[in-house]
């Protein structure tokens, strides 16, 4: 059984100071041990200060929300994975829907990066999801094919257990609409069939899929009892320690 993991996106908000409040708030409510796996997932310039306010926390890992493919060289304003690792990172989210609306990702670069994060004992959560045209064009499973089959072109099944992939609609992100249960678990299931493709069942079977966009403590238990639910990304109810708590309880 795949063990669930509740991964906070903080997305630009909170600064270093602001971060170890909240990190100490959600450690009052969850306390240092817990039986699913927790992320947190804070701006690149809070994560030194996050990750000494979690040194005594092992029940929570640290995150970032973007890397650069590269090791190191002439890309201004860009993070390494090296850069990461000395602050303990382990998770890193990969093509958010943000990252490819604003900012021009594509599959292919979203791909390096996926590779380059495996290279560098960095667990890639790679963020698949289709627009409301898109869902209400009927291109939803052929959007994510695409985005699922390009991010992992290339991977090792070796690393099936490192990989997260995160199902966001990005017409539920920050709006307070959420896919049902049942449109979520559709999608979950057709990625999984997608990643057995590629990788085989007994990797796919391995492989972590989460739910993303305006979960909150009133509808995460129903999400999280679909078969291939296995978490949540969580962005706007992950700022606040309470909610953030109840989303780690109900997994
Ligand atoms: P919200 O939970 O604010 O809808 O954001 C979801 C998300 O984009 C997490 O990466």
């Amino acid at each position: 059984k795949r063990k669930y993991l509740i991964a906070g996106n903080w997305k630009m908000n909170k600064t270093a100071p602001d971060g170890v409040e909240l990190i100490k708030g959600i450690l009052a409510e969850i306390g240092t041990q817990t039986e699913v796996g927790v992320a947190i997932c804070p701006p690149f310039t809070a994560l030194e200060s996050a990750a000494k306010a979690l040194s005594e926390a092992n029940n929570i890992q640290l995150g970032a929300q973007n890397m650069h493919p590269e090791p190191d060289g002439a890309y201004t304003g860009e993070i390494s994975a090296s850069m990461l690792r000395t602050f303990y990172v382990s998770y890193v989210i990969l093509g958010h829907s943000e990252r490819r609306q604003y900012f021009g990702e594509t599959d292919a670069f979203i791909n390096q990066k996926v590779l380059a994060s495996l290279e560098n004992n960095l667990k890639p959560i790679l963020c698949v999801g289709e627009t409301i045209e898109q869902r209400e064009a009927g291109q939803t499973l052929a959007v994510i094919e695409e985005q699922v089959k390009g991010g992992l072109a290339g991977v090792d099944k070796k690393h099936a257990e490192s990989i997260v992939v995160a199902y966001e609609p990005v017409w539920a992100i920050g709006t307070g609409k959420t896919a049902t249960p049942e449109m979520a678990q559709e999608v979950h299931a057709a990625i999984r069939k997608m990643l057995a493709d590629v990788l085989g069942a007994e990797a796919a079977d391995k492989i972590r899929l989460l739910y993303g966009g305006s979960m909150k403590p009133a509808n995460a238990a129903e999400l999280l009892a679909e078969k291939d639910i296995d978490g949540g990304l969580i962005g706007g109810a992950a700022l606040e320690a309470k909610s953030f708590a109840k989303l780690v309880e109900a997994a």
